[in-house]
């Protein structure tokens, strides 16, 4: 149980919060679009912000695209974003890799074409993108005779829509050795997307195969670690105390910002709703708590009302 409140921010006081705040980083699926396209608002909201001298980030865990990828989709939008104002986990893991680990070895990749450009970029070698050759059928004698790179010294577990049997395995035996590394972008059980009929599981999915297999649990370089914040405040020098994270799912988005001392703001046009907020704040679990928002608003159109009185 938690005395925290998660407060409705309307009107006036949404004023007050915006004129008190000097960076907002926005979670992207779910806060400024969805499966359907641009969510009302998101657009006209980013170009006030920056108008009033904001600087705005957007953190996202789809490992799927490149920033250069983003910035095309931000542009189809009408909005113009730069690269270093973009933080995918695909560019997470190269960062991370090469900044912080000064990794100097090859990458085993599950992963697609967007993480394989951000590898790229970082001058990162891998191995392993795109469907494997499977003969198919139950082949121990294939299995056995997958041929392994002596130079991988770390796997990277991403969104991979040629996830198989052989990149298990061999991910696995990388694995084997206690000095290979292990690295997933994010855990995110299932795709946000509203249907009773078909259920798409997230990357978390693929993370959990190969760390059974491996019988060893991944760094995680996505939302809820800071390690997206850390990269944006070394290059930026943000004031936590002046910073919000604006997001629609607790347990990554909210959590994230809970994590990095940013105040914290709930959307309700995605994947968490105050029902879930109320859950967490009846909970005695200590995790549960840190996901409470310091504050919701129906969408991200709430932050524009007030910005053009
Ligand atoms: N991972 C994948 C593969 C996705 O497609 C999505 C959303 O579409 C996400 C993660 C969550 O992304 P975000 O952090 O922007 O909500
Ligand atoms: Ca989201």
């Amino acid at each position: 149980m938690t005395d925290k409140v998660c407060e409705f921010l309307k009107g006036d006081e949404v004023k007050k919060f915006v004129d008190s705040m000097e960076t907002f980083i926005f979670d992207c699926d779910g806060v400024l679009w969805n499966g359907i396209g641009v969510i009302d608002g998101a657009v006209e909201v980013l170009h006030e912000l920056r108008k009033l001298g904001k600087r705005v980030f957007f953190v996202t865990n789809n490992s799927s695209k490149s920033r250069e990828d983003y910035a095309k989709k931000f542009e189809n939008f009408g909005i113009k974003v730069s690269k270093d104002e973009i933080y995918g986990t695909s560019y997470a893991v190269a960062y991370y890799l090469k900044e912080i680990l000064k990794f100097d070895k090859k990458v085993f990749t599950i992963g697609t074409t967007g993480m394989i450009q951000e590898l790229d970029e970082l001058g990162i070698p891998h191995t392993g993108s795109g469907p494997d050759l499977s003969t198919g059928g139950y082949n121990i004698k294939e299995w056995t005779n997958l041929p392994l790179d002596p130079e991988v010294g770390a796997v990277v577990c991403g969104f991979d829509e040629h996830f198989s049997y052989h990149k298990l395995i061999k991910a696995a035996s990388y694995l084997a050795k206690d000095t290979c590394l292990f690295i997933a972008t994010n855990c995110d059980d299932r795709f946000p997307f509203n249907s009773t009929d078909i259920v798409i599981p997230g990357t978390g999915c693929l993370v959990i195969s190969v760390e059974a297999a491996a019988r060893r649990k991944a760094k995680v370089v996505g939302k809820p670690e800071r390690i997206m914040f850390d990269c944006i405040n070394s290059r930026h020098n943000i004031d936590p105390s002046k910073a919000c994270m604006i997001g629609d799912r607790l347990n990554t988005d909210i959590l994230f910002g809970n994590n990095c001392g940013l105040k914290t703001i709930l959307v309700l046009t995605g994947i968490s709703s105050l029902e879930d907020v109320k859950l967490c704040q009846d909970s005695n679990d200590a995790h549960n708590r840190d996901c409470i928002p310091d504050f919701y608003i129906s969408s991200i159109d709430a932050l524009r009302l007030p910005l053009n009185p």
